[in-house]
């Protein structure tokens, strides 16, 4: 089996991460500790004050932070190739490295679409020489995203696909994705679904209630997204197939994927920061067109749901869908703007800020799921612990920042988050045994 991840190499990591609270909670580590990393991987784990860094190694100092396993998202958009003008390998993983992220799963609505093994091919080589953290593809369901014929799955799959998706827009014809479902029993790859029925969708450009009613805007449904949730989920499950589905927003949609699960279906499905934190109640409040995004900001009631789901384990894991998008699209009346929001740099000061230090969720628990969506594509869960790959994030939970002020590693800056004041920032990121990432205020300091 072709290897799922790649990236540019690097110079593995000699590195101590002195005295930060370690907190692994998959591990079961929550205490302050000593890090060494030799050579790429964790040497050793030893009470505060007890390491020494060895001659020529990195020595960073950990007191009054903490040190987490690297978070890994399953949803992010590189726009590579064919709109580099948003995003590419680099700046996206730049963007990755910068949030604490240590994997990325990028879709494959791109121009050309990744939808034969030589696209495939070209990208992964790329990567090769461009993506800072390692990078994993997803190849389309359907041959240009076009929704009428199947792409060569096993080909795909060869050339290193780790799963498939028409993300940006949902197999819409039923019978198509039966067929896919089948395919993908012979050549495996998780199928990863964008949940939309375009009849009930029609031209909406946000949430369909209260808030679009007042506005005079045409809204999307939750039962869009849910019927179709239902639908897919039927089918998965009358061909024990494996799927995922993409970026849930609607309470109906959580309780359909706890219906599915409860039924024995293998779905997993994830929740995107802005639907965890943000509602069509800012929308109404700014008409702030960062705020478009497909599937909307829905109800304050759907949030609390998405909330409850990732709580329970409904949704697995945290997904950014980080979907650049160039100003001109942007910075234009609400009906006609592009949807979608960058994210990878902000979901974790995003979430710990509104969901953790309020008490919604534990921070064990937002860690855990930050990183969740790795083992739902068949990929390795970052741990902290002696011989495991150095896949780690340090983070610096009491620091306050205003999202944009500084700009940003990614080419575009359609954030949600924008102007806001978030606390807890990313200071450095180990990727693959690697630092990939290092605020301006963390000093390389040799020994
Ligand atoms: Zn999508």
């Amino acid at each position: 089996m072709i290897e799922p991840l790649v990236s540019r190499p690097a110079p593995p990591a000699e590195l101590l991460v002195a005295g930060a609270r370690v907190l692994d909670p998959r591990a079961g580590v929550d205490a302050p500790l000593d890090v060494l990393v030799r050579g790429g991987r964790i040497a050793e784990l030893a009470p505060p004050g007890t390491l020494a860094a060895p001659p020529g190694a990195e020595r960073i100092d950990g007191a009054g932070r903490h040190l987490l396993p690297g978070f890994v998202d399953p949803h992010v958009h590189l726009r590579t190739p064919g709109q580099e003008h948003k995003e590419d390998l680099e700046t996206g993983t730049r963007a990755a490295a910068a949030g604490g992220y240590v994997a990325v799963l990028a879709m494959p609505n791109t121009d050309p679409t990744v939808d034969s093994a030589p696209v495939l091919r070209a990208l992964r080589e790329a990567a090769r020489g461009e993506a800072r953290v390692p990078v994993g593809f997803l190849a389309s369901v359907t041959r240009g995203l076009a929704g009428d014929g199947l792409t060569e799955m096993a080909d795909l799959r060869a050339a290193g696909a780790v799963g498939f998706t028409d993300d940006g827009k949902p197999v819409h014809r039923a019978g198509l994705l039966r067929k896919a479902l089948q395919y993908q029993r012979l050549c495996g790859g998780v199928v990863a679904l964008h949940e939309e029925d375009p009849s009930l969708s029609g031209a909406g450009v946000m949430h369909e209630g209260e808030v679009s009613a007042r506005l005079g805007l045409a809204g999307i449904p939750s039962i869009s997204e849910s019927t179709a949730i239902a639908r897919d989920a039927a089918i998965a499950g009358y061909e024990d197939a494996r799927v995922h589905v993409q970026h849930v927003s609607a309470r109906e949609s959580v309780a359909a994927v706890a219906a599915a699960k409860a039924a024995g279906v293998r779905i997993s499905a994830e929740a995107c920061p802005h639907h965890l934190v943000l509602s069509d109640e800012d929308v109404l409040a700014t008409l702030d067109t960062r705020l478009k995004m497909n599937p909307p900001l829905r109800a304050p009631a759907d949030r609390a749901a998405v909330i409850a789901g990732l709580r329970d384990g409904t949704l697995d894991c945290v997904a950014t869908d980080h979907a650049p998008h160039a100003r001109e699209e942007k910075e234009v009346p609400w009906e006609e703007a592009a949807m979608g929001t960058t994210g990878l740099e902000t979901a974790f000061a995003a979430l710990h800020t509104a969901l953790v230090l309020p008490g919604v969720l534990p921070l064990g628990l937002v860690v855990e799921r930050m990183s969740a969506g790795a083992a739902l594509f068949g990929l390795p869960t970052p741990r902290i612990e002696v011989g495991a790959p150095a896949d780690l994030v340090l983070v610096d939970l009491a620091a306050e920042w205003e999202v944009g002020e500084a700009g940003y590693e990614s080419r575009s800056e359609n954030c949600c988050f924008a102007g806001r004041t978030l606390r807890g920032r990313v200071l450095a990121t180990v990727a693959a045994g690697a630092v990939v990432h290092r605020d301006r205020t963390i000093a390389l300091q040799l020994t």
